[in-house]
């Protein structure tokens, strides 16, 4: 096992990782920005390291000064964490080159499955169904991609290859706005990623968002840990999660979750992965997949039983895999509200200096989160303070819990989102479960 890992990340999933590493006796190096440097996790860090300004790029993004920072401390591994780097395929060859382990996948994987073409491919290769569309990147001549677009069917959504974080994608409902869509999406795609590379799917109207999540070995050892509902957004960003989805027949998954878990072995796929799929009329579509921890990763554990974190350190060391599927067991119900430093209505993103901090407690009742009393909410970063995540035996006892959480949960000096959750808690749609990925907007859109 590794003596020291270096935790290339900020906020919730930094403590997290701490929180991992600290359990398996491993010692923790933390790289923080100039705004970070208060961070309770920078003080619980055996190591610390400032590798610059609070500009994400000149920090977090800063492959140099992060390898510099692993050099100089002898750290022997590095976790990425979610967003800035860890579906960067470059750093992870670059961290791998520089003689340290990625704790994530290989970087072929990570290239083969950020292009989202390139992943619908594997996909389509290894048996997972994905939605219907044009076989890989559009092309030039705009005859071939109406031809494309009636055969699919209107409405159509054109998605940039290289997209990520709900961004690169519009929707096209008739064949005149199409050809200029297709221009726009790939001057915006090769501006946003580098990439103009677009293709083109079917638009699908009412589905929900539910993910498998995997852990695999890097060799032919894989298996899959149940599902995600992540279907509660706005514009495209998750704003809660659950684990198991309601109403999705049981062997219905198992199926999907099977074929995953193989593309994983096909792949030889390293780490933990999550495979994201549309659900509408009983069908799963394959959307895209994700190469590292994700957010709402907790409601798995939950359910589970499984430490994720654990997991991925324990493959990336090399350890011998000793996950069988046939020894997972799904128990209970999990929920989990990301909590954001913002407005609750308008969404207005509102940092500053938290005045009073009271988290709430009981059973099955879990907060994920880096804040405390006087911590101040730096302006230049993702807007997510805490995670709270509750169980239950039911469904139902789950969202008790999460009200009576969110009840007691004290946030002074910042305007949060908990007014909002408290809200969905009780709203009798979701109480009743399954609500489509638009439910949300729609309902913001009827208060409005
Ligand atoms: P990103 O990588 O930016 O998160 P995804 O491909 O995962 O992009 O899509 C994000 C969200 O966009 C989905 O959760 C869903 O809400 C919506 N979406 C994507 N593709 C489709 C589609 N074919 N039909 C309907 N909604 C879609």
């Amino acid at each position: 096992m590794f003596e020291k890992i270096l935790i290339a990340n900020r906020g919730e999933i930094a403590l997290r990782i701490q929180r991992a590493c600290r359990e398996m006796g491993i010692k923790t190096v933390v790289v923080h920005s100039e705004a970070d440097r208060d961070a309770k996790y920078v003080r619980l860090a055996d190591e610390s390291v400032c590798i610059g300004p609070p500009a994400s790029r000149d920090s977090y993004l800063n492959m140099p000064a992060i390898i510099a920072a692993a050099e100089v401390t002898d750290a022997e591994a590095i976790h990425p964490g979610y967003g800035f780097l860890s579906e960067n395929a470059d750093f992870a060859d670059r961290v791998e080159k520089s003689g340290f382990v990625f704790i994530g996948p290989r970087p072929e994987s990570i290239r083969l499955m950020g292009d989202k073409v390139s992943a619908k491919n594997a996909m389509i290769e290894a048996g997972v169904p994905v939605v219907p569309g044009s076989a890989g990147a559009l092309p030039d001549d705009e005859q071939e991609v109406l031809r494309i677009a009636r055969e699919v069917g209107y409405p159509v959504i054109i998605k940039a290859a290289g997209g990520g974080g709900g961004r690169g994608m519009r929707v096209v409902h008739t064949e005149a706005a199409l050809l200029s869509s297709v221009v726009m999406t790939k001057s915006e795609a090769g501006a946003a990623f580098n990439n103009p590379e677009v293709y083109l799917e079917k638009f699908l109207q009412n589905p929900r968002h539910i993910e498998i999540q995997v852990l695999a070995d890097g060799g032919r050892s894989a298996v899959w840990l149940g599902e995600r509902d992540c279907s509660m957004q706005r514009r495209h960003q998750k704003v809660i999660e659950e684990a198991p989805a309601t109403g999705v027949d049981r062997k219905l998954i198992e199926r999907i979750g099977e074929r995953c878990a193989e593309a994983c072995r096909k792949i030889e796929y390293r780490g933990a992965g999550t495979f994201e799929f549309l659900y509408e009329n009983g069908e799963f579509y394959f959307i895209e997949m994700n190469t590292r921890i994700q957010v709402e990763h907790p409601v798995t554990e939950l359910i589970t039983g499984i430490d994720l974190v654990q997991q991925q350190i324990r493959v990336a060391a090399g350890e011998k895999f000793s996950l069988r599927q046939k020894d997972i067991v799904f128990k209970g119900h999990a929920i989990e509200c990301r909590i954001n430093a913002e407005d609750p209505f308008t969404f207005m993103p509102s940092p500053g200096r938290i005045t009073n901090w009271h988290t709430p407690g009981g059973p099955g009742v879990r907060i994920d989160s880096h804040a405390f009393n006087g911590y101040f909410v730096p302006p230049n970063y993702d807007s997510m303070i805490a995670k709270v995540i509750t169980y239950g035996d039911t469904r139902e006892q789950a969202v008790a819990r999460m009200s009576i959480a969110l009840s007691e949960m004290v946030v002074e000096g910042i305007k949060t989102n908990i007014p909002l959750h408290r809200e969905l808690m009780v709203d009798s749609r979701f109480v009743e479960g399954g609500t489509s990925i638009h439910y949300l907007e729609h309902k913001l859109a009827e208060r409005a």
